[in-house]
C-alpha cells in the first residue's frame, strides 16, 4: 500500500446549483426552508475526557471547566429550543460524563426534547448512571468502540485497562431491558481498523448492540489518511459489515446526524442542525468550531449575550449557510468525503422520523 494522502476533491455537479434540492432520503420528499429552530443540537457539554485516542485532539487542548455552561444557563436554552421546534439534542463531549451534572442535564433535556442521544466513551457508565438512563423514555445511548481485540481497543483510547471496562458498560447496557433498542455503537473507521469492521461489528451485535454508526475518521495526522487501495477496498469492506449484521439479524444502521449526507458536494448541515461549545459558542457546523476544539472567532455568537434564535436568524449565520451549500468553507472538503461515508446512513425527514424503523435506502458505500 502506499502512503499517499487520496486528494478528495468533491466533483462538480452538472445541474446548476439553485436546481439542486436537498431530498429526505428515505421518502425523496424536498427538505422545507430554513426552519425557525434547527431540527437538532448537538450540545458539546465539555471539552474534558479522560481517554487518550489518538486521532482525537481534545484531550491535547486545555479544557476550562470553570467557563463551562452551567445547569441553570442550559435551563432556559433548553425551553427556547424546544419551543421555536428542535426535536433532537446530541449530548456529547469531549465525554460528557465528566461534568458531575451531566445526569441532571440529561434529563432536562430528556424532558423537554423528543429525542436525546448521549455520545460517551462509556467509561461513565456504571451502575448507577445505568438505572438513570432506564428511566428516561427517549435517551439513546452510543458508544464509541474502535477496536477488535484488547490490545487493538486500548490502543484505539491511549489507555490500557479500558478493554473491559467499556465493553462492560456496553454489556451492562444492553442487558437492561428498559433500554431495549436504545443502544447504539459509533466506529470511527480508520486505515487500521477498516478490515476489521465486520469483526467489530459482530462483536458488538453479539452482546446485543441495538444499531450501528460509522464515521470516518476526522484528523490529517498521516496515520489516519486513507490510501488509495484502501478507498478501494472501502466499499467491499462495507458490504461484508452490512451482510454480517443482517445474518444476524441487524437491519439498522442509523446515522445520529440526520440531513448531515444529502450530495456530496453539498452541505445542509447548518439548515438543520446547530453545534453549541461547551462556552456557549454558537457554530454552524462541528468543522467549524474547530473539530476538538473552539474557535471562538469561528462562532456565529455567544449565548451569555444573545438569544439562540437572534443568532440562528442572523446574518453571519445566513452567509455561512450560502458558503456551506456551496462547499467554500475551509474544511468542507474533507468533510465532504465523510458525507459520502454516509450515503449508506439514514437522512430522514420529520415525517419519515416518525417511523418506528427507518431502514436505510441505499446500503451501498459511496
Ligand atoms: S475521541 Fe472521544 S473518547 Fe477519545 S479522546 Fe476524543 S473525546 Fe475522548
Ligand atoms: S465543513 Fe462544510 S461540509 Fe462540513 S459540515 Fe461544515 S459546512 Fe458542511
Amino acid at each position: 500500500m502506499t502512503t499517499e494522502h487520496l486528494p478528495f476533491a468533491p466533483p462538480r455537479h452538472p445541474v446548476p446549483e439553485s436546481f439542486i434540492r436537498p431530498v429526505c432520503t428515505e421518502c425523496r420528499k424536498p427538505l422545507p426552508e430554513l426552519p425557525a429552530a434547527p431540527e437538532t443540537v448537538i450540545l458539546i457539554v465539555t471539552n474534558r475526557c479522560n481517554l487518550r485516542c489518538p486521532s482525537c485532539s481534545y484531550w491535547r487542548t486545555p479544557a476550562d471547566r470553570m467557563r463551562e455552561m452551567t445547569f441553570e444557563e442550559y435551563v432556559p436554552l433548553l425551553e427556547e429550543l424546544a419551543h421555536d421546534g428542535t426535536r433532537r439534542i446530541v449530548m456529547t463531549g469531549g465525554e460528557p460524563t465528566q461534568r458531575k451534572d451531566w445526569k441532571d442535564l440529561l434529563l432536562a433535556c430528556s424532558s423537554s426534547m423528543q429525542e436525546v442521544l448521549l455520545l460517551t466513551n462509556g467509561t461513565g457508565l456504571d451502575p448507577d448512571a445505568v438505572e438513570a438512563l432506564a428511566a428516561t423514555e427517549n435517551v439513546r445511548i452510543v458508544i464509541s468502540w474502535d477496536g477488535w481485540d484488547l490490545e487493538s481497543f486500548d490502543k484505539s483510547v491511549g489507555r490500557a485497562g479500558m478493554y473491559d471496562r467499556i465493553l462492560g458498560a456496553a454489556e451492562r447496557l444492553c442487558s437492561t431491558a428498559e433500554l431495549d433498542g436504545r443502544i447504539g455503537i459509533n466506529i470511527t473507521i480508520t486505515p487500521q481498523n477498516m478490515e476489521h469492521l465486520p469483526d467489530i461489528a459482530t462483536l458488538m451485535a453479539t452482546i446485543g448492540v441495538d444499531f450501528f454508526h460509522f464515521h470516518l475518521v476526522y484528523s490529517d495526522d498521516p496515520s489516519c489518511c486513507f490510501t488509495e487501495e484502501a478507498c478501494r477496498m472501502m466499499p467491499g469492506i462495507m458490504k461484508a459489515t452490512t451482510d454480517r449484521l443482517r445474518t444476524i439479524g441487524i437491519e439498522t444502521l442509523i446515522d445520529h446526524v440526520p440531513f448531515a449526507f444529502i450530495r456530496n458536494e453539498r452541505c445542509f448541515i447548518p439548515f438543520a442542525h446547530s453545534t453549541i461549545g461547551p462556552y456557549g459558542d454558537v457554530f454552524g457546523c462541528i468543522p467549524a468550531k474547530g473539530g476538538f476544539m473552539d474557535i471562538a472567532d469561528n462562532a456565529l455568537g455567544n449565548l451569555r449575550s444573545t438569544p439562540f434564535s437572534s443568532i440562528w436568524n442572523s446574518a453571519d449565520y445566513m452567509k455561512f449557510r450560502s458558503d456551506a451549500a456551496s462547499g467554500r468553507h475551509r474544511n468542507c472538503i474533507a468533510c465532504l468525503a465523510c458525507h459520502a461515508a454516509r450515503n449508506f446512513s439514514a437522512g430522514p425527514c420529520r415525517d419519515c422520523q416518525d417511523k418506528p424503523h427507518i431502514v436505510p435506502s441505499t446500503p451501498e458505500f459511496y
